[in-house]
Order: structure tokens, then sequence, then C-alpha cells
């Protein structure tokens, strides 16, 4: 059976670990001719290159250097040929920390890291990617959240970094078009390793560290009673990359929430 990505080629950041690495290996799954990975996490590619020979490139860096996106899709051109989905997804956490938790400097460090990767890294990766995917009349994917329209997914700054996702997908859908369509995938809590800013010291910290504790607070809270995987995204960022089902969708978040957003208290 064919899959709904046949021969396309993929650009992801993000894609070592967590809903990243799972769109990776379904987009491989579902006939992608290769995908290329870009993550400041130069281990968890390898593995991931390793378990796919031939069809993953990596480009071992960070999102907020523009230059590692250029080498991004420098590669995905040379090595596959083309380009037709651009993968924003990099992300980290704040650990719903409030305001009154920062100080001055603490604020502006902070914002300045948070917002650099969860949004100019999402910004730059559609800038690079622009051209390529103007050529294949190609699509746009930024990772959303719950946090994107409500409080508490978050803390201050994620909440905020999370809502902007929404202003950028809707203004690049409008700038973008008829060309590039450009819509987002709004996970609820997912069980990864989702860890936390430098500014903070919360680099080493994850929102996985107790799994049970986890999936209880999800299995309360979340209308469908379960802890959400990676896994569980990845369907409708392949039917947002394949044009063929996706045609006419675009600036659209698709929510992946276990029907957080239904509720009103
Ligand atoms: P994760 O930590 O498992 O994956 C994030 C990946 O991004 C990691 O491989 C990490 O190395 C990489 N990364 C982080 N900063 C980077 C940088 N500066 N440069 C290059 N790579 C960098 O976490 P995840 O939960 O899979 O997060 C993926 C996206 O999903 C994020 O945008 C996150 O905000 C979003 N999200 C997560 C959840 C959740 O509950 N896990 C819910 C909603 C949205």
């Amino acid at each position: 059976m064919s899959g709904w990505l046949e021969g396309q080629v993929a650009f992801i950041t993000g894609g070592a670990d967590g809903i990243g690495r799972a769109v990776v290996e379904r987009y491989i799954k579902e006939g992608a001719a290769g995908v290329v990975v870009l993550d400041r996490d130069a281990a968890g590619l390898k593995t991931l290159a390793d378990a796919h020979p031939g069809r993953i490139a990596t480009v071992a860096g960070d999102v907020r250097q523009y230059a590692d996106h250029e080498a991004a899709v420098s590669l995905a051109l040379k090595q596959f040929g083309r380009l037709d989905t651009v993968v924003g997804n990099a992300g980290v956490f704040d650990f719903r920390r409030p305001l009154r938790s920062y100080t001055g400097a603490s604020m502006a460090q902070t914002m300045d890291e948070l917002f650099a990767i969860n949004l100019r890294g999402y910004l730059y990766a559609a800038m690079a990617g622009r051209e390529a995917l103007i050529a294949s009349r190609g699509s746009i994917i930024f990772t959303a959240s719950v946090a994107s329209f409500n409080s508490g997914g978050g803390g201050i700054l994620y909440t905020m970094g999370k809502h902007a996702v929404v202003g950028m997908i809707k203004q690049l859908a409008l700038e973008l078009a008829p060309d590039i369509r450009v819509n987002g995938v709004g996970p609820g809590g997912t069980l990864t390793g989702l860890s936390g800013t430098e500014a903070l010291g919360q680099t080493e910290r994850s929102i996985n560290a107790n799994p049970a504790q986890f999936d209880e607070r999800m299995a309360a809270g979340v209308l469908l009673g379960f802890g959400q995987r990676p896994e569980d995204h990845t369907g409708l960022y392949v039917l947002l990359a394949s044009a063929l089902n996706s045609r006419a969708v675009t600036g659209e978040i698709f929510m992946s929430d276990g029907g957080t957003g239904a509720r009103s208290v």
C-alpha cells in the first residue's frame, strides 16, 4: 500500500526526540523520500539517521541560527532534490513559571531565550524554506499547543509564545498564498522529554520525569481520559503535508489535545 507522502521531502526542526521524532518516523512510513532534521541533540540525530539509512539527513545545530536552517534546506535540495514540507517544531518550556517569580533580569533573559527558540526558530525555518516551497507548492506546519488558545498550559512566557504561533500561522498563510499552505497542529500535554531554558536553569528538567503521575493527571483532566504520546499527533502532520488530502486547508490549527479545548470549566 502506498503512503500519503510518497516521494516527498520534508525539513523538520526538533526532530531528534519527542513529537518531532514521531513525525519523522511517520513521514518515512508514509513514503517520504527524505527528511532533513535540524536539532541540537547530535546523539539523537545519529540514532535517528542510523535507523533509516539513506532517508534522513541531519544538521546538528541551533534553531536560533539562520545559517543552520539554510544548511538544512540546502541539504534537502542537494541530497533529495526537492522540498515539500517544512515543520517548525523545536521548542522549550517554562514549567508554568508565573509572572511573580521573575526578576527584571530573569524575565529579559528567559523571554529572549524562549522566544528565540519557540518563535524565531519557526520563522527562520519558514524563511529558509520559502523559495523551495514555492517551487513545489508545498506546505509549512508549525507545532502549536493547547497553550495557543488558553491559559494554564504553560506559564506566562510559554503561553504568550504559543499564542504568537497562531498569529504566525495566520499571517504567513496570507503572505505565502497561493503558493504555500501554512497550518498548525496543537498537541495537548504529551509525554516527552520537553525541557526548559538555560536562563531559568531548567535545561535538565523535563516534563516526563514522572510518567505515572503525568498519565494520572492527564487522565483526570482530559475528556478522552489518557495521557497523550507523540505518535498520537502524527496523523495530522501527515494530513497537512499532503496536498492531495488537504489542498484547500490553510491558516488553520488542528487541535490534538484529547478534548481539552472542548471543556469550559
Ligand atoms: P522534546 O524536548 O521531546 O523535543 C524537542 C526537540 O527540540 C528536542 O529534540 C530538542 O533537542 C530540540 N531543541 C530544543 N531547543 C533547540 C534549539 N535551540 N535548537 C535545536 N533544537 C532544539 O519536546 P516535545 O514535547 O516533543 O516538543 C516539540 C514541540 O511540541 C515544542 O514546540 C513544544 O512546545 C510542543 N508541544 C509540546 C507539548 C507536550 O506536552 N510535550 C504540548 C504541546 C506542544
